[in-house]
């Protein structure tokens, strides 16, 4: 039997805890940035590659699975590129390979062990290429049955783990965007507000960028909840200047030994506009080619060490600025965190 005053001091703590557990549930899931090992500050990212491959197939979604590759031999052939590109000086690795084309959460996590490197992988669907990357059930449901697949995904788990994902991936060709295209866009944005996951959109062109920014627009979800991936793709630079204006990331992810005076002009740009603080640089490289014999051509993560980042302080571009690119641009834009208008 309680005595009164054991009553008194039980509803207490009762009220106490009600009172604090919505705000513990925030902290706990906003304000971080999710890896494959789980939660870490965005200050813990450091020097982040934002765009990259470690295995990817293109055989579409249809024909796609995991029994077509053997895990192991990717595991090897990979490490020793993530191993060098960390000695380089990368802390965080961002797998852009989305479900469907190479997303296996349970390799990344073995290779983030081996490797020392922080690995987030995504959630969401791959529209471009006329679709051949959707699965049928993209064409049947509502963009809300869509996102609540993945906010499962960010709840609960990838592929029966317990790995989350720490970003949407989703991709569209150029404008006009096709109904599919429209709908994984849409079910972006709704997983966004449930969520706080940053929605990665390879991009086919500037007016399919403005598209999907409309298509957010109705849902009330903010400019910077979105990377403009592949922004280099549109050939005229006022859409990277209207994209910044409204405070959406410009991500320019093709960084190789053939496109280093390119990307400089870029930077140069935007830093003349004064929006090198939405900017995002990486190298789109990798990766074990599913199908090709011992996965083809694997390119390595070095570049942007070894080649660009001196071309950059070559060219006047200082320290401090280096670092806004590399490593608080990415643990702002990659931060878990709900953005609306
Ligand atoms: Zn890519």
């Amino acid at each position: 039997m309680l005595t009164r005053r054991k009553f008194i001091q039980q509803s207490a703590i009762a009220t106490l805890t009600a009172g604090i557990a919505p705000s513990l549930a925030s902290t706990k899931e906003e304000n971080i940035v999710m890896t494959v090992n789980g939660p870490i500050q965005p200050t813990q990212m450091k020097f982040t590659l934002t765009h990259e491959h470690i295995l990817a197939d293109f055989i579409g979604a249809e024909q796609y699975s995991k029994d077509r590759y053997n895990a192991d031999e990717v595991f090897n052939t990979a490490l020793p590129f993530l191993l060098e590109v960390k000695k380089l000086g990368c802390t965080t690795f961002i797998d852009c390979s989305p479900a469907y084309l190479g997303r296996d959460v349970q390799l990344f996590k073995r290779l983030s062990k081996a490797s020392g490197l922080n690995i987030i992988t995504n959630t969401g669907y791959y529209g471009a290429v006329n679709e051949k990357f959707l699965p049928k059930h993209v064409y049947t449901e509502t963009s809300e049955q869509i996102a609540a697949r993945w906010i499962s995904e960010w709840k609960n788990g990838i592929d029966g783990t317990d790995i989350r994902p720490g970003f949407m991936k989703t991709s569209v060709d150029k404008a006009p965007l096709t109904p599919a295209q429209r709908k994984i866009i849409d079910a972006a944005a709704i997983t966004h507000l449930a969520t706080g996951l940053t929605i990665g959109v390879h991009t086919g062109n500037g007016d399919a960028a403005n598209e999907q920014l409309e298509i957010l627009k109705a849902r009330n979800v903010a400019p910077s909840a979105r990377i403009w991936i592949h922004a280099q793709s549109e050939p005229s630079e006022t859409y990277y200047i209207e994209t910044a204006k409204k405070g959406g990331w410009v991500s320019f992810d093709g960084v190789n030994p053939g496109t280093l005076q390119a990307n400089l002009k870029y930077l140069q740009l935007m830093k003349k506009n004064n929006f090198l603080d939405l900017v995002l640089v990486s190298q789109d490289s990798g990766w074990y080619h599913v199908g090709e014999p011992k996965g083809g051509e694997y390119k390595n993560y070095n570049c942007i060490f070894t080649e660009f980042i001196p071309l950059l302080k070559q060219n006047g571009f200082t320290q401090s600025e280096i670092d806004k690119i590399f490593i608080t641009n990415p643990a702002k834009a990659f931060e878990i965190k709900i953005r609306t208008l």
